[in-house]
């Protein structure tokens, strides 16, 4: 029997405001999922999911899969240690902006540099919204928020720049409200063999409004011949928007950069993931060698 979104729905009460950019995200990853079960690309009691702290992490309360609530900054570690263990599962992590580029930066870069087998949505809506409006690492520069009521002082981070320096293997851009090249970015992720990271601009329909400014400003990397092999172009790719809200701003969407490396699970375990992989021997093999 095939698998359905609404199989994954969850007890739990929605509680985003409406017009929150998570809900596309969240239909976008139950489709996906629900996909990759249906093709036997992933089986659906080895998907793992986990979250940080903030809005998006109600993603693990309303996606009926297994799934870990981390702390604030700290959905990489627990990823990681969970792919480690048992490299059979599929290990996707949701963090906000606040979380995965702020508090949890080490952590991200470090599982880049690693290539950990793991996926990482990012929602970055460019603000802290469950603590009310706080300027985050990607909010742009003059952002009036709670915390900076006459503007943030800092120029906005570049989380895609950023990944591709640090080494990660896979590094896209997305936004819900362009839902079906939202899931092929997705679904490539999940099924990338290494470190993949999905940063999806999130609108946050109560703090920061971004609908009107993306939407005529996204275009898509492929369909403009963007080679992602080539890193040197991803880079320049990165570098047409740093996360400003400059007027004349083009904003791309879609995979800047994949490459085909060992993943860390691999490299830790050699040989020794074969038996894991193959043998109920797994409790021994972790018992030995993590
Ligand atoms: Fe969404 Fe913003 Fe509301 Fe949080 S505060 S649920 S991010 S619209």
């Amino acid at each position: 029997m095939s698998m359905t979104v609404d199989s994954l729905k969850t007890y739990a009460v929605n509680t985003w405001c409406p017009g929150c950019g998570n809900f596309g995200i969240e239909r976008g990853i139950k489709q996906v999922f629900a996909d990759l079960v249906n093709e036997g690309s992933v089986k659906k009691e080895n998907i793992v999911i986990l979250s940080g702290i903030g809005c998006h992490a109600k993603m693990v309360d309303y996606i009926a899969v297994n799934s870990f609530y981390s702390l604030h900054g700290r959905v990489v570690a627990p990823a990681t240690g969970i792919k480690v263990a048992n490299p059979e599962l599929t290990v996707v992590g949701f963090a906000g902006d606040g979380d995965a580029y702020g508090e949890g930066l080490e952590h991200l870069i470090f599982a880049a540099k690693r290539n950990v087998n793991i996926t990482m949505m990012i929602h970055n809506n460019r603000v802290y919204g469950l603590t009310t409006g706080q300027y985050t690492p990607t909010s742009p520069k003059g952002f009036a928020g709670r915390s900076t009521p006459k503007g943030s002082l800092e120029e906005p981070m570049n989380p895609i720049e950023l990944m591709l320096a640090s080494g990660a293997s896979f590094v896209a851009r997305a936004f819900p409200l362009q839902l079906e090249p939202m899931k092929s970015v997705m679904k490539q992720a999940i099924l990338h063999r290494g470190f993949a990271l999905v940063d999806i601009l999130q609108p946050c329909f109560t703090f920061y409004n971004t609908y009107q400014f993306y939407r005529p400003r996204v275009f898509d990397l492929q369909q403009a011949g963007h080679d992602p092999s080539d890193w040197e172009a991803a880079m320049q790719r990165a570098r047409e928007w740093n996360y400003t809200d400059a007027d004349d701003s083009k904003i791309a969407l879609g995979v800047f950069y994949r490459a085909e490396k060992p993943a860390f699970d691999e490299s830790l375990l050699g040989e020794r993931r074969l038996l894991a992989l193959s043998s109920p021997a797994l409790g021994g093999v972790l018992e030995t060698h993590i």
